[in-house]
Parts: structure tokens; C-alpha cells; sequence
């Protein structure tokens, strides 16, 4: 099944809003094997909208529209849609009486305008009877088949729940049984064209499996989505790929599906009874704000110090005015002192550090922007390195915090590789 999306609104197309309704619905689709051919994105303009409904018809199995069903005058879908359809636009009683209750729940003041919201094209089906949100769908005859169009309303996530718990669903009904299984690898620390060489070989002449490459800076995702007839199937081919990619890339790899690497470390943590604190200098909190976008972290994350200034690493972690002096901020010897002193001073299991130049200003003679020293303290032992990053000023400390995160992931599975590196 080949489908097609359409985005309305002229916040879209004026580069006000960035169009994430077509980055959800792509992106879900795929992953159920459901391929997206077309996305195209028109202001509030009847005859334009009309004319992409005409060439999403023409070309397409199904369509997803998205944005224009709300209570004010900008929002014309539902009557372009009864005017491509040759409908007639009627107030449908159920959806009227929902949206009053909803209003009423709420407390708000009745406004006629949500009268408008109600009204949907003749024959069409709420996509959910029982909700507030509005949506209906359609079926468009063209002849040898039949193709649903579904009118989503435009608040991202309205699109979101009712994509998932509705729309998909249908789609999958009505469409091919197949079953799809999706594994998501996420990987820091190899090129996306590495990755593409080590595993194009797993997908070559197998129309069942299907490998997707994602950047997501600093990780690299991979994607690997089988189809079968039947779910044990479905689940054996995927493990098939799985174990070869876990083979080839396993060192790389930092999470997989919804984990991450800030809650894979997060696990491991909690898994051996260890507690974190970390000092931050180039990072200014980021590994701190990462490792805390886990729910639960409060078992493990002790404390995250920001220490910027000289004063503050040697007031707050005991960094020595001398090895400041004669070494500077950026350097092996305060990361080190740095990893230690938090890990003392807060009585935990381990010590984390950074300290870096960050740029685009900054650099000294044999430290240029990008120099980065990391230190990590456990086990009465201490592990530093200095690293070059490049890029800019974001990218240099979010590749940082990301190798901290790694670390960490890396002394948490196997402490004596960790340290003999
Ligand atoms: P409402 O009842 O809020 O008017 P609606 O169904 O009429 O909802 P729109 O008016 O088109 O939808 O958009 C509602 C909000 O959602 C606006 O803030 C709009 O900028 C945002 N929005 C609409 N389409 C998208 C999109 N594709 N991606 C991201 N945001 C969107
Ligand atoms: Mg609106």
C-alpha cells in the first residue's frame, strides 16, 4: 500500500512551524511496512488543497491529511473535503454532543464557533465516534479501488494519538496481513557510510528485509524491519538480522528500540548498586541533564556540580590552586582531580569529569577549540583522556556528553577492559 500525505495550514509554508505532522505520520507508517511515496504541505487555500487531494487520488492507496478542522474561519478542510468528495457539509449529533461534553468537563464558556467543528462531510466516519478530537475519513471511489482519505485535525499530538490508536489500524485492516517487526540499533562511534558497508549485505536480494539509516547526532541509527506471514515468523526473521547486526556492530551499539543510552546506563547503575556524581565544566550540566531525563535516576545521579571557574573547582571539588596554576583548567591533571574530588566529596561509586574548550573562542597555543579532557574515578582507580572534537560550539558538547555516556556504559559492562584501554 502506497500512501501519500498532506499537510494545510500557511503557518507551514511560511517556515512559522516546522511540519512535524508529516515527520510522525511517515515515520509511524514506515514502520508498520506501510510505504510513504509523497508529503506535501499547502497553505489554507481551498483551490490549492483541492488540487493536492486531486493528485494524492491519482497516485496514491491511501491518504493522510493533517491540519484546518478547528472552530475558526482559517479552518476551511472539512468543507474543501465536501466539496472534493461532492458531499454535503451536516452537523453529525454524536461528535456535536461529545464536544459538549468536553467543553462542559472543562468548564469553558460555550462558544457557537465549536458548532463548526462539528459539521463533517455527508457519509463520512468520525475516526473516533467516541473522542473529542475531530477526524473523519472517506473512502474516494476511483474506480478499480477504493482509497481512504483520513482528515486529521492539526495539533501535533491530537495527530499523534489518534494516528496511533485509530488510524493505523484501520490501515493495517484493510491492507496486507502481513506482519512487520521493527528493531531500532542505536550507535555512537562509527560513520553512517561504516555502517551502511558492514550491513548492506543483510537486506541485498531479501525483499523482506528492509535496513534504514538514521543520523541522529551524535548516534547513528539503524532500523531493521522484516515482514512474514504469520508473527513467530515474523519475530524468527528479525532475530535472524538482529543477532547479525549485534555481531558486526555490537561494540558500537549504545540501546536499542525505546531505551537510550542515558537509561541504558541508568539500568546498569541501579543493576550493580552504584551511585554517580559528575563535575562539569565545558558541558555546563548537559551530562547531568541527560542522565536526570530518566525517570527513577534519583537511585543512582547523586549530584551534577557545574564548576565553570577556577574558584569553583577548587571550592567545590578540592582542585588544588597549584595543579590549576601550573597545568590550567584544561588539562590531564585537573580532570583528574576533578573526577576524584566529586567522587569524595559526595561519598559515591563513581566520579565523572569533563573539562574542554568548547569554542568558537577560547583555544590557546596547543589546545585548540574541541580539546576535551574526560576522567572517570571508581574503583580507587582513575581513567583520563584528552580528545580533539570538531564542529561547533553544540556539537562539541554534545559529542562530549556523549562520550561521558559511553564511558560510563563502558565501565558498567566490564571495568577491567574499561581501565586496561
Ligand atoms: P485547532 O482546533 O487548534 O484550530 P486544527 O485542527 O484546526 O486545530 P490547525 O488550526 O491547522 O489545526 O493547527 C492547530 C495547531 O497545530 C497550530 O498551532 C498549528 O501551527 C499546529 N500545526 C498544524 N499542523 C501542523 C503540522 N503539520 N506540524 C506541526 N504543527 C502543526
Ligand atoms: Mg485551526
Amino acid at each position: 500500500m502506497i500512501g501519500e500525505i498532506i499537510t494545510i495550514g500557511n503557518e507551514l509554508i511560511s517556515g512559522r512551524v516546522c511540519d512535524l505532522n508529516s515527520f510522525f505520520l511517515s515515520g509511524r507508517a514506515s514502520s508498520f511496512g506501510l510505504e510513504i511515496r509523497y508529503i506535501s504541505s499547502v497553505g489554507d487555500d481551498e483551490d490549492r488543497i483541492i488540487d493536492s487531494l486531486n493528485r494524492a487520488v491519482n497516485r496514491s492507496d491511501f491518504i493522510m491529511v493533517s491540519g484546518g478542522l478547528g472552530p475558526t474561519d482559517d479552518d476551511i478542510t472539512a468543507e474543501v473535503a465536501a466539496r472534493f468528495f461532492n458531499r454535503e457539509l451536516i452537523a453529525d449529533k454524536t461528535f456535536l454532543s461529545s464536544i459538549e461534553r468536553a467543553i462542559k468537563k472543562r468548564g469553558l464558556p460555550w462558544v457557537e464557533a465549536y458548532r463548526k467543528m462539528a459539521h463533517i462531510p455527508e457519509g463520512a466516519l468520525l475516526i473516533d465516534p467516541k473522542g473529542h478530537a475531530c477526524g473523519f475519513y472517506l473512502h474516494y471511489d476511483a474506480g478499480v479501488k477504493t482509497i481512504p482519505v483520513f482528515f486529521l485535525p492539526g495539533v501535533p499530538a491530537e495527530v499523534q494519538k489518534l494516528a496511533e490508536s485509530k488510524v493505523l489500524p484501520i490501515l493495517l485492516a484493510d491492507g496486507e496481513k502481513d506482519v512487520v517487526r521493527q528493531r531500532v540499533f542505536k550507535l555512537f562511534g562509527l560513520q553512517e557510510a561504516q555502517i551502511g558497508e558492514m550491513l548492506h549485505d543483510l537486506s541485498a536480494g531479501e525483499p523482506n528485509v528492509l535496513i534504514g539509516y538514521y543520523p541522529n547526532f551524535p548516534e547513528n541509527h539503524v532500523t531493521v524491519t522484516v515482514r512474514a506471514a504469520t508473527g513467530s515468523l515474523a519475530d524468527e526473521r528479525l532475530a535472524v538480522v538482529e543477532s547479525q547486526v549485534d555481531q558486526r556492530l555490537g561494540r558500537y551499539l549504545v540501546a536499542k528500540d525505546e531505551a537510550t543510552i542515558e537509561s541504558e546506563v541508568g539500568r546498569m547503575l541501579k543493576n550493580k548498586n552504584m551511585t554517580l556524581a559528575v563535575a562539569e565544566s565545558c558541558t555546563g550540566g548537559l551530562i547531568s541533564k541527560r542522565l536526570t531525563s530518566v525517570s527513577g535516576s534519583s537511585e543512582y545521579f547523586e549530584r551534577g556540580l557545574v564548576t565553570y571557574s577556577n574558584r569553583s573547582k577548587y571550592e567545590l571539588l578540592g582542585v588544588d590552586t597549584q595543579t590549576l596554576a601550573k597545568h590550567g583548567a584544561v588539562s590531564r591533571q585537573t580532570a583528574i582531580r576533578m573526577a576524584e574530588g566529586v567522587k569524595t566529596r559526595s561519598a559515591v561509586s563513581i566520579g565523572l569529569a569533563t573539562t574542554g574548550i568548547a569554542g568558537p573562542t577560547g583555544a590557546t597555543p596547543g589546545k585548540p577549540v574541541g580539546t576535551v579532557y574526560l576522567a572517570l574515578s571508581a574503583l580507587s582507580k582513575t581513567k583520563v583522556k584528552r580528545y580533539h572534537f570538531l564542529g561547533t560550539r553544540e556539537q562539541i558538547t554534545s559529542l562530549t556528553s556523549q562520550m561521558a555516556l559511553s564511558w560510563l556504559q563502558r565501565f558498567l559492562t566490564d571495568d577491567t577492559v574499561f581501565f586496561g584501554d
